[in-house]
């Protein structure tokens, strides 16, 4: 096979959560903007075979790829930043390198030979990056996930050491992140721990190309020099990455330093012909920082102590404030804590006013298990009695049905089979026990799913068009028994599947904005181009700000 792409490898030492996978996004996203193909992957060298199964509280959000892959979040950061659509592929950990590699083993394919980490491992690793590349790609960066010095890295840093050797050492770059901590007593800026994650990184075959030192300031020259001569590489080959207080402005930092230049020289990429053009990301940065007023939006969630849980529908309601030059106040509201909300609020003429009226708008998250959801549609019903603007992802639609069923429908205690399995009004199900829909199997629904709009509705205007696909991860359905009784009661059904046997998308009619979808928009969003369902949801909520506070709305006239 004619291996076209160049091969950026990316690994990080001294600690966790340095930002390896922003720094990756951001390298993706300065070559794109030099025109060049970019995709990228990540090595995760933990044991699961995929992140579907893992919980959110340790572990953040699953992000869904468009062929249905449960992946590592750190792909949402890549196709947000690349702007490119990844694959189920794009994501390896070490528990699916071994299930294929014992599986091999089973049906005989290495004739009997001992089967070891190398080279039966490292080449099923090396595998799998090398599928990434094609004759469309010109680079493929690939993040190694974990720290050096992490016993499950091993086999990882093995197989991306030999893949120099593999393409050609002018087709590969090793990049190394690190941490330069700022030492108050001292007042120094310390090389050390960066000189020992190197020492590290050698001890294992690889000697870094670039090294990117994340700090609260930028290095000055003479540290750079300092980590230049100890790790052995050339001064421009050390960059700076300093705290950024938006996301999106890293490509923008790390292009000021340099990274493209020399990544680029390194992999011996055509830059002269392939001449950077940053301008619609600095018109992005410059939204960014420029809102001219805020709004407040609850997210109702099961897993707000970690807002990585949340990570897509927080960036892609960022999106939607960008496309509105507002900022986005994100209040995170434990599900489970909605009727004591309510019924603190409560007033002596029966109004309730909490917490919640406070709000612009409301995003009800996708969520599994039955912790929270008797909060979750208090609060759909809050925002439907109250006009807030709502926006239900995938739980959230079905506890807006449930809601619109209790409430509107008079279905007495309807729910959803997941949570109440004796329920006398089941209005969300599983498909496999509906004997007039295609067969479910109770499994998930995963991936992209085409959904037909019906024109004139909320969601139809949203999107522009009749034929739209998202992304799907869940098991259960609106009840089609119960649909011609909920439509009564006033839901609009504003998209389904193309045989129409499935709920995509609901809304309200008499309502600023209460709109449900059965899949995830989030994970489509992207900083350039906001989720029309999200751009609306803000929008709405900006109309909630105006007519409630217009002088406070204005951020100019507050400074
Ligand atoms: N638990 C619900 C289902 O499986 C919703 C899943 C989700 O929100 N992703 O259908």
């Amino acid at each position: 096979m004619v291996i076209a792409s160049k091969y950026v490898f990316v690994t990080g030492g001294v600690s966790s959560s340095l930002g390896k996978g922003l720094t990756a996004a951001s390298l993706g996203r300065l070559l794109k903007a030099r025109g060049f193909k970019v995709t990228m992957c990540k090595l995760d060298p933990y044991i699961n075979v995929d992140p579907g199964t893992m919980n959110p509280f340790e572990h953040g959000e699953v992000f869904v790829t468009e062929d249905g892959g449960e992946t590592d979040l750190d792909l949402g950061h890549y196709e947000r930043f690349i702007d490119e659509n990844l694959y189920r592929n794009s994501n390896t950990t070490t528990g699916s390198i071994y299930s294929s590699v014992i599986a091999k083993e089973r049906r005989g394919d290495y004739l009997g030979k001992t089967v070891q980490v190398i080279p039966h491992i490292t080449d099923e690793i090396k595998e799998r990056v090398k599928k990434l590349a094609s004759e469309e790609i010109d680079v493929v960066i690939c993040e190694v996930g974990g720290t050096v010095g992490d016993i499950e890295i091993v086999p990882f840093l093995e197989s991306i050491r030999q893949f120099r050797r593999d393409v050609g050492k002018d087709n590969v770059c090793y990049l190394h992140l690190t941490l330069v901590p700022y030492l108050a007593p001292s007042g120094e800026h310390k090389t050390k721990p960066t000189q020992h994650s190197v020492t590290e990184l050698r001890s294992r075959g690889i000697q870094p190309d670039v090294i990117v030192c994340r700090s609260d300031q930028t290095l000055p020259s003479g540290l750079k020099r300092k980590i230049s001569l100890l790790c052995d590489v050339p001064i421009e080959a050390v960059v700076s990455a300093v705290d950024a207080a938006s996301i999106y402005e890293i490509p923008l930092a790390l292009y000021d330093e340099g990274l493209d230049t020399i990544v680029g020289k390194l992999l011996h990429l055509d830059l002269e012909n392939h001449p950077i053009d940053l301008s619609s990301w600095r018109n992005l940065v410059d939204r960014v920082y420029s809102p001219s007023k805020s709004v407040k939006i609850g997210v109702i969630g099961k897993y707000v102590n970690l807002p990585d849980a949340y990570l897509s529908v927080t960036e892609a309601l960022r999106h939607g404030g960008f496309h509105h030059g507002a900022s986005i106040d994100i209040k995170w509201i434990q599900a489970e804590t909605v009727s004591d909300i309510l019924s603190e609020g409560l007033q002596a003429d029966g109004s309730v006013s909490s917490l919640l009226d406070s709000l612009d708008g409301i995003v009800i998250p996708g969520g599994f298990g039955e912790r929270g959801v008797e909060g979750k549609i208090a609060a759909a019903k809050y925002a439907r009695e109250n006009n807030i603007p709502c926006l239900g992802l995938c739980l959230g639609l079905q506890v807006m049905v449930c809601d619109v069923a209790r409430s509107l429908a008079g279905l007495k205690g309807a729910n959803s089979r997941e949570f109440d399995p004796t329920t006398l009004h089941p209005v969300v199900d599983l498909m496999d026990e509906q004997s007039d829909v295609r067969d479910m199997g109770g499994t998930m629904r995963l991936g992209s799913y085409v959904a037909r709009l019906t024109p004139g509705t909320k969601v139809g205007n949203a999107y522009g068009t009749e034929v739209v696909s998202e992304r799907h991860r869940h098991r259960y359905e609106v009840n089609p028994k119960y649909r011609s009784r909920l439509e009564e009661a006033g839901l609009v059904l504003s998209g389904t599947s193309p045989d129409d046997k499935l709920v995509e998308f609901i809304e309200l009619k008499d309502h600023p904005y209460f709109v449900g979808t059965q899949a995830h928009p989030e994970f489509k969003s992207r900083p350039e181009r906001a989720h029309p369902l999200f751009r609306d949801l803000i929008g709405a909520a900006i109309e909630r700000a105006e007519d409630r506070a217009p002088h406070l709305l204005d951020l100019d006239s507050i400074s």
